[in-house]
């Protein structure tokens, strides 16, 4: 537990966030700015703030909850697909460093229905060192 964390606090129970999973080692609970009806934060109750700091264990048992989750999504909201997004690092975007897996939800009638390329257009120099790798 790092008193300054805001997703440990969470944890804890000194913030008050709506819960929608947990056990032994996860918690899951709704974003406050929620980007689509149902976001939610999946996260290891342990203090690690990337990724790549997880065990190989705990990396697999937290893709299990998020794979619950959606199940959920899907079988009691209805929902028909979503993203799974997670910042990892300040240059990625990562707020609160502490591990977290975004589950947003997408509806029919949204703004679009763009995937990847929402975030990420592609990057026309990455793409032409793909294509030179592979004709190599
Ligand atoms: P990040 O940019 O680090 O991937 O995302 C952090 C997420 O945590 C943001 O989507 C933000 O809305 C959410 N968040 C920040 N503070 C709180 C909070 O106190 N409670 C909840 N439920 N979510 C929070
Ligand atoms: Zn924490």
């Amino acid at each position: 537990m790092e008193s300054e964390c805001i997703f440990c606090r969470i944890v804890d129970g000194e913030i008050p966030a709506v819960r929608v999973y947990e056990d032994g080692e996860h918690l899951a609970f709704l974003d406050t700015n929620p980007r689509s009806e149902g976001h939610v934060l999946a996260i290891p109750k342990e203090h690690i703030k990337t990724i790549d700091e997880l065990g190989d264990e705990q990396t697999a048992k937290l893709f299990i909850v998020v794979k619950r989750i959606a199940e959920s999504l899907k079988q009691k909201m209805g929902v028909k697909g979503y993203n799974i997004v997670s910042n990892n690092g300040e240059i990625a975007g990562q707020v609160i460093p502490h591990v977290h897996i975004h589950i947003v939800p997408r509806y029919e009638g949204q703004r679009s229905s763009a995937g990847f390329e929402l975030a990420f257009p592609v990057d026309a120099k990455a793409k032409r060192k793909v294509e030179e790798s592979i004709e190599k």
